[in-house]
């Protein structure tokens, strides 16, 4: 089961978006230099579509977008989840996923997603706003994904 260690309103990690990043526990991932290293325990509330929709009633009118941040222990949990943020009508709200794989699950259904990130940490690369990252920010358009991680580092300060 998906769990939630925490939430936070964010800013920056989607380009003109104000998001929810719910950052989810349990990450398979291992990336030397993690910088959230709690996440790696399997910790946290259940991230379900009640849950879910209790967040969409407290921020749903003061947000734009929900990310899931990690969940690759559980990739047909976040389509699931993907889905069903999709499909409801609290409050409209686009639908993030940052993952730590370099490569999608061959079976995702994009359709259900507005962002994507690939991509694990590599400590000497950096994450999303250095210029020799690894990772890629993908906006999915028609089931397309249009790589948009230049516009993230483009909308620093
Ligand atoms: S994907 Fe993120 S949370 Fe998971 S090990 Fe890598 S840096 Fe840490």
């Amino acid at each position: 089961m998906l769990r939630y260690a925490d939430y936070d309103i964010v800013f920056q990690e989607i380009p003109d978006e104000i998001t929810l990043a719910v950052n989810l526990s349990n990450c398979p991932n291992r990336c030397k230099g993690c910088h959230s290293p709690h996440l790696m325990e399997d910790v946290g509330e259940p991230l379900t579509e009640e849950s879910l929709s209790l967040l969409l009633r407290k921020y749903g009118k003061a947000i734009t977008c929900i990310c899931f941040m990690g969940g690759d222990a559980s990739p047909a949990e976040i389509e699931h989840l993907a889905e069903y943020l999709y499909r409801q009508s609290i409050a409209p709200v686009k639908v993030g996923w940052y993952s730590g794989k370099p490569e999608l699950p061959p079976d995702i259904v994009l359709n259900f997603f507005n962002y994507i990130k690939l991509g694990p940490y590599v400590e000497h690369l950096g994450g999303l706003k250095s210029a020799e990252t690894n990772q890629r920010l993908y906006r999915i358009e028609k089931g397309k994904m249009e790589d948009i991680t230049r516009r993230l580092a483009l909308s620093l300060p």
